[in-house]
């Protein structure tokens, strides 16, 4: 086979030899050696969601632009500068030109999706979770990445379907608690906060701007900005030199009105009764325009740096109707897919530190090794019927020497079959099995039985 990159292609072909093609910066590819655990994490996710009564929804990977705008919000970092936006040309008189988004987070793509099959005229709670990749033009560091993947869940519906209960943030939390105990994520924290209503939010802005107004000059540029555009945002700052003066700015929660007070206490209440432990932190706000009342994160210490937030939503009341759907209460999260791998693989890599072990790769039941060529052909056919019988099996080839076989097999499986003229004859098998190291002849009939056996 001659690939394109191949040396004498590229002479053949009489272009110059270029440099090889490498990912895109902040993109990364997840190779057989890291996707069995992602693929674990998505099967305890689907499994806890099921529990809960979720239903999986896929939606496009790019929307129109116009969606995050007004959905996300002008102001926020995601929308105002790392969103990956293209000038769609139409192809056919039928068609607009129009700007299209690779998606930053699915939120506003399930509400779309929520809004356009008239979900909510069925009068009852929709609980909606999605995994996907999600696009951002961020600054590409451990745990941060231009793509990344997200899991996550959305529970939405009328206010007649008690979408804006407090039971549904508690259950939400209470469900995220029992899906990282689930993956043995250890060590998470839960950060709690509310940003009330609309109303309570403007007026908190109003006094926002004014505490702001007088030590605004002291800030960096960032925090001057937001403190025009988005005064809540200066709350999220990490810069170091304005905390001072972000810790003595006012609270929110000297801002919320009675019944958001009221919302609050109950969400508290139902995670206490659930024994969920959480923490109340008054500057998270979270980066988003469409929070309403509660909003959370979880984070862990671990593995992740600076990057610690594993996760993180709220609840977006009033997002359907910025939509132009109808009044839709909501509340979801998204998880770091990325991060929580982070986590899972330094914490197992604690583990077997710990336990002075290095982590087990799992093995395929057998290796079918063919002694010669002529052993080639009866070892597929034996490997297939293995295969067939559920077993995990690798096949070689005729052509390597026996020590070689030996070698791959110890590597990638328990135990070797050997396929020689004889064995072809007799039906009868030689199998090594590389833990005890014992050689016995099986017969065909119980060569299955085997090499299950652990
Ligand atoms: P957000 O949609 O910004 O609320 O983010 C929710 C979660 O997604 C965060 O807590 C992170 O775990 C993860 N996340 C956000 N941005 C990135 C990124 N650029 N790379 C990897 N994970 C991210």
């Amino acid at each position: 086979m001659t690939s394109s990159n191949d040396k004498g292609a590229q002479q053949a072909s009489g272009r110059p030899s270029r440099g090889a093609i490498k990912a895109v910066r902040g993109t990364r590819d997840l190779l057989p050696d890291e996707t069995p655990l992602w693929n674990r994490v998505e099967a305890v996710a689907r499994a806890v969601f099921a529990r809960y009564g979720f239903g999986e929804i896929r939606t496009p990977v790019f929307e129109a632009t116009e969606l995050f705008a007004r959905g996300v919000g002008e102001e926020t970092d995601i929308v105002s500068k790392e969103m990956f936006t293209w000038e769609d040309r139409a192809r056919a008189a039928s068609e607009k030109a129009q700007s299209l988004t690779l998606r930053p987070e699915s939120t506003a793509g399930v509400v779309r999706a929520y809004i356009e099959h008239k979900m909510g005229e069925t009068g009852a709670l929709q609980k909606l979770y999605y995994i996907g990749p999600q696009f951002r033009r961020e600054r590409p560091q451990r745990g941060r990445y231009r793509q990344f993947w997200q899991i996550g869940a959305e529970v939405i519906g009328p206010t007649s379907s008690g979408a804006e209960s407090p039971v549904r943030d508690a259950e939400v939390l209470e469900m995220l608690s029992t899906l990282l105990d689930e993956l043995g994520v250890r060590g998470w924290r839960l950060e709690l906060n509310s940003v009330g209503n609309a109303e309570d939010r403007a007026l908190y802005n109003m006094a926002l701007r004014e505490a702001l107004a007088p030590v605004k000059d002291k800030l960096c540029p960032d925090n001057q900005r937001r403190a025009e555009t988005n005064p809540l945002r200066v709350l999220d700052s990490k810069d170091e030199q304005d905390q001072e003066i972000i810790n003595g700015l006012p609270k929110i929660a000297d801002y919320l009105s009675e019944e958001s007070r009221e919302h609050f206490a109950q969400v508290r209440a139902a995670l206490d009764a659930c024994g969920v432990d959480y923490h109340v932190n008054p500057r998270l706000v979270r980066g988003l325009d469409y929070y309403t009342r509660t909003t959370f994160e979880f984070t862990v210490q671990t593995g992740l740096g600076t990057q610690n937030a594993l996760l993180g939503g709220g609840r977006y009341d009033g997002l359907s109707e910025m939509l132009g759907g109808p009044k839709a209460p909501g509340i979801g999260f998204a998880i770091g897919e990325d991060r929580l791998i982070l986590v899972l693989q330094e914490q197992a890599k604690q583990d077997a530190e710990a336990a002075g072990a290095a982590p087990g790769e799992p093995k395929l039941d057998g290796y079918v090794a063919p002694l010669g060529a002529a052993q080639n052909a009866p070892a597929l056919a034996l490997a297939r019927a293995l295969r067939r019988e559920g077993l995990s099996v690798e096949v070689g080839d005729g052509a390597f020497k026996l020590r070689k076989s030996f070698d791959i097999a110890d590597k990638v499986a328990r135990a070797i079959v050997l396929l020689g003229e004889d064995e072809v004859a007799s039906g009868v098998m030689t199998v090594k099995m590389f833990a005890t190291g014992e050689q016995v002849k099986v017969p065909r009939a119980e060569l299955g039985g085997r090499l299950r056996a652990r």
